[in-house]
């Protein structure tokens, strides 16, 4: 598969011909080559996003007319839905139970949620005693920059991009070097349902050039970014040359929560789940998980022996349940983290192994790994792994519960799970994080604002939010 990039309604490739080879991690294999852009190119979309925004064709069509357009795209990828779905499954490596689902249903749902909401959109307006009005409008922000990464690389930029386009901005996407795969044919139904050139411009290429064009630009107006807490910093300051504005969807160490009333085995099939889905690569992912001191011993016990179980190896295959790491440099970083955790004297409970048997070798898997008696200064405890790596901790009693779970630098998610619903209501309203869940974990629903507080993210993507953070607001005063 040849992968170039979309610019003002062209497949073009890099202005340097430069490509870059497109791995699938299960295999090590090449499953295609991308067009390997640069700042010029970012440019160039840049460009063509500013001329298709000033020239209104997209921007001042009516809702129903924006709408129109996300409800065919949505149908085209529903109907294309298994084929996108294989392919996120050979690029990001994610097991094709998932992607099947939850990638690909959830982004079809997203066009239709975002359509509908645009279309039901209505004006405020206030009348006053001196019959003076006020109506207060939305209008796009302008030219959106998209950066979105390779966790889940289709549905994080269709949560993007639906918001974007149904607000009637412009906008261009820069997905992940890594996974361009499903985005690439995201926007090959783009071109099928016609939006006007310019529209929607896809730019292939490293952050340090293409995204970090996209955040300085003084043709951008605002930037839409999700990935590392630490990207997120320095986009933050490249975009403050124009006062840009910025969502920011960014890391996290969430902690699940569970009290000794719980029901046992929901509890641990929950945990499994929090941390174990996508092989950890979740920025909402339960990494740490705070049980309390009565059932730790065998709370653990049940972990390890559930997690030393888990099927894992090349997702394609239907009863696979952990893929693997999305990419070699990644999967090193988590190995050397693990590394770290025994180093400072965790107790490694299982895993803690790259796995290389019956072929495994050729991907980049790692085992399910979890660590008990940790403390609050470990490496382990302290940063986002973002990989199958669970830190297990102890606790007494509620309020220590919270001081723990709130005890990091991040806020994106956070969980509790007791048959008390007083005291879970109690605990998650004391949770410093912006996504809970009480006895359940990673369910997201498209009406539900995503980010997170603290260092995990300005903003919000999903929800109604979502579309009003590419809105701007205008008041009109009129007085007769
Ligand atoms: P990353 O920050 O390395 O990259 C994300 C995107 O930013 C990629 O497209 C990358 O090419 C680009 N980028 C890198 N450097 C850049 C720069 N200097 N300027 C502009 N763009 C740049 O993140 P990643 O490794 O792709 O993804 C993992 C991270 O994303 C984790 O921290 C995870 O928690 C976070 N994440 C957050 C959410 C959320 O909704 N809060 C969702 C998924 C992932």
């Amino acid at each position: 598969m040849n992968i170039n990039m979309f610019i003002d309604g062209k497949w073009v490739d890099a202005l340097s011909g430069d490509r870059r080879n497109v791995f699938n991690p299960a295999t090590g294999e090449v499953i295609a080559t991308s067009a390997d852009g640069s700042e010029v190119d970012a440019k160039l979309a840049i460009k063509a996003a500013r001329k298709a925004f000033d020239s209104g064709n997209w921007s001042r069509l009516s809702a129903d007319e924006r709408a129109d357009y996300l409800y065919k795209i949505a149908e085209r990828l529903e109907e294309k839905a298994a084929e996108i779905a294989r392919l996120e499954t050979a690029n990001n490596g994610k097991v094709i139970r998932a992607t099947t689902y939850v990638d690909i249903p959830v982004s079809i749902q997203c066009f239709r949620y975002y359509a509908d909401l645009i279309k039901g959109m209505k004006e405020e307006s206030y009348t006053r005693a001196d019959s003076s009005d006020t109506i207060i409008i939305r209008e796009p922000i302008g030219v959106c920059g998209l950066i979105v990464p390779w966790n889940f690389p289709l549905m994080l930029a269709v949560w993007q991009i639906a918001p974007a386009l149904a607000a009637g901005n412009t906008i261009v996407l820069k997905p992940s070097e890594i996974t361009p795969v499903s985005v690439f044919k995201l926007f090959e139904i783009i071109e099928e349902v016609g939006l006007p050139a310019g529209v929607a411009n896809l730019v292939l290429g490293p952050g340090s050039k293409v995204g970090n064009e996209l955040a300085e630009s003084l043709d951008v107006d605002k930037v839409a970014f999700t990935g590392g807490t630490k990207t997120g910093q320095s986009i933050m300051r490249a975009a403050a040359g124009n006062m840009k504005k910025i969502t920011l969807e960014l890391g996290g160490k969430s902690p699940l929560i569970v009290f000794d009333d719980v029901d046992f085995e929901t509890a641990v099939d929950n945990a499994m789940f929090g941390i174990f889905h996508n092989a950890g690569q979740v920025c909402s992912a339960a990494s740490r998980l705070l049980v309390q001191e009565t059932i730790y011993d065998k709370f653990v016990e049940r972990l390890a022996e559930r997690a030393s179980k888990i099927v894992v190896g090349n997702g394609k295959s239907e009863n696979m349940e952990m893929g693997p790491i999305t990419s070699e440099p990644h999967m090193n970083d988590i190995l050397k983290i693990i590394e770290s955790g025994i180093e400072e004297g965790a107790k490694l409970v299982c895993g803690g192994k790259r796995l290389t048997e019956n072929g495994l070798d050729r991907g980049y898997f790692i085992a399910p790994t979890i660590f008990a008696d940790v403390n609050a200064n470990m490496r382990i405890v302290k940063e986002e792994i973002f990989g199958p790596v669970l830190v297990v901790q102890k606790f007494t009693n509620e309020e220590d519960a919270i001081e723990k779970a709130n005890d990091t630098i991040y806020g994106l998610a956070g969980a509790v799970f007791t048959e008390d619903m007083d005291r879970a209501k109690r605990v998650i309203r004391k949770l410093r994080a912006g996504i809970t869940w009480i006895n359940s974990y990673h369910l997201a629903y498209v009406e539900g604002p995503w980010g997170g507080y603290k260092q995990s993210g300005i903003g919000r993507a999903l929800g109604s939010v979502g579309l009003e953070h590419f809105m701007e607001t205008k008041q009109i005063n009129i007085h007769q």
